[in-house]
């Protein structure tokens, strides 16, 4: 596996990889990796592409600096698991490479309006412009590429996609499905922050999404979910049905397919989770 951090070298590996007739991979991450990331490195994989990692803990989408210092960091264990799951280049930029007037604000934002505004963007002032301007510099830096996502941040791919279609960028996104725990909690690199009692309380969260396995309205939806949030120590922030293409919150005239997502704060930690839900109209 190699390990670069240069933006230019980088850059270089990548178009050497389109030169020699292979496709770019790359999934994007912020390291402390886990059985979710290996996920997306493992179907990256698949196709014989060049898989590209890069770990990079942007500072621009944390919008509170204490959940930046406390996030967790592992880059020996890190490299590791890219290379027992297949990943051929491991990209870790500096800060100074990424965002070198920070902590000004870059001239340049990518933001993503509506999509980008609702639920964990009305939650997180610049969260997703955090995320929509340090993505679109990896993509611009990788050039064409196959780009690996996960369905945990369900809202973070509805804004990379939008971004992606409206700027033209020659990136195919695959989204990727979200790996669980054993006892249904999604996994996260915020997890490790919970205590026993801490994770058991989270547990809520995925059985409210569990909850929602027949076809109903989407306030039938949202009441269900309410039901096994409230009293469970979860706080919650929202429990919302929504079009999973542009986030606009589902009617109950609405039918078809539509996406639940959660947001809870368990000791002092944020976790989101999300699913698929189908809308049935009420009778
Ligand atoms: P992060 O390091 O948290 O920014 O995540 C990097 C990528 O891994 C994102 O595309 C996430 O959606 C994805 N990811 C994180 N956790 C999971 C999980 N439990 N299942 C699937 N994908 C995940």
């Amino acid at each position: 596996m190699e390990h670069l951090s240069d933006l230019d070298a980088w850059r270089a590996y990548a178009r050497d990889q389109r030169r020699l007739g292979r496709r770019v991979a790359l999934v994007a991450t912020m390291g402390a990796l886990h059985a979710g990331h290996a996920s997306l490195f493992r179907r990256a994989t698949e196709n014989g592409d060049a898989v590209l990692a890069t770990i990079f803990v942007n500072p621009r989408q944390f919008s509170d600096p204490a959940d930046l210092a406390i996030y967790p960091r592992a880059l020996e264990d890190d490299a590791l698991v890219a290379k027992e799951n297949g990943v051929d280049c491991l990209i870790e930029p500096t800060l100074e490479q990424m965002w070198p007037d920070y902590p000004s604000p870059t001239a340049t934002t990518v933001s993503v309006r509506g999509i980008g505004d609702v639920l964990e963007g009305a939650d997180r002032p610049g969260h997703f412009d955090g995320v929509a301007s340090v993505v679109a510099k990896l993509f611009a830096i990788t050039g064409p590429c196959r780009a690996y996502f996960g369905e945990k941040d369900f809202q973070q791919l509805a804004v990379v996609r939008a971004m992606v279609a409206d700027l033209a960028m020659p990136v195919e996104l695959v989204a990727c499905p979200i790996v669980r725990d054993p006892d249904g909690l999604a996994i996260s690199s915020r997890n490790y922050q919970l205590s026993a009692e801490g994770r058991a309380t989270a547990r809520a969260i995925s059985q409210a999404l569990a909850a929602l396995g027949a076809p109903d309205t989407a306030s039938n939806h949202r009441r269900r979910m309410r039901e096994v949030l409230d009293g469970s120590g979860v706080h919650t922030a929202y429990a919302e049905v929504v079009d999973p293409d542009t986030f606009a919150p589902s009617s109950d005239t609405d039918v078809g397919g539509a996406r639940a997502l959660i947001a809870g704060v368990v000791e002092g930690v944020r976790l989101i989770d999300n699913a698929a839900v189908t809308l049935q109209a009420g009778r």
